[in-house]
């Protein structure tokens, strides 16, 4: 299955005010096969870096996101549409714990139109709120929010 990975996640960061919209949790997945010429995040191309997502890990991801100023919970990567078996089981969990109450942020080198027509992919258009598709193009580089270069989109997939 080669949008599975390995199921490792590479970073945490807490109280992050980058990765989207209000104070979150940003999770960045290990692995990425698009290898974008420019690529912020080069160092987590390989699918085993970091470390796997155990349910202690896991746990640790859903107690970070409880505080109330916590708005929601960014995956990044790697690409995260590559890493589906971390993708799925941070999901199910955050709506397991919170609800509709903390939103999802998911970014992709995807494009969105993509994605409508892969069966294996277009399940997360009705799993996040949120996603910024299309990878790195380095010489469309920009100063944009949440996004690297000029042909990454945000898409606000529900009304959260
Ligand atoms: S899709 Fe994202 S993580 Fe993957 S190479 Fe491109 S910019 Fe880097």
């Amino acid at each position: 299955m080669k949008y599975d990975g390995e199921n490792r996640v590479a970073r945490i960061i807490p109280d992050c005010v980058t990765d989207g919209e209000g104070v979150r949790v940003s999770v960045y997945l290990a692995g990425c096969h698009f290898r974008c010429p420019g690529c912020f995040n080069a160092s987590l191309w390989r699918f085993d870096a970091g470390e796997e997502l155990t349910d202690e890990l896991l746990n640790r991801i859903i107690y970070l996101l409880r505080p109330d100023y916590i708005k929601g919970l960014s995956i990044l990567g790697g690409e995260p549409l590559q890493n589906q078996l971390v993708l799925k089981r941070l999901i199910h969990a955050v709506r397991l714990h919170f609800g509709s109450t903390k939103d999802i942020w998911i970014w992709t080198g995807y494009m969105k139109e993509y994605i409508e027509y892969d069966d294996q992919l277009k399940w997360i258009l009705s799993a996040a709120d949120v996603l910024v598709d299309g990878p790195f193009v380095k010489r469309l580089k920009a100063d944009l929010a949440f996004r690297g270069s000029l042909n990454q989109r945000i898409h606000y997939l529900s009304k959260n």
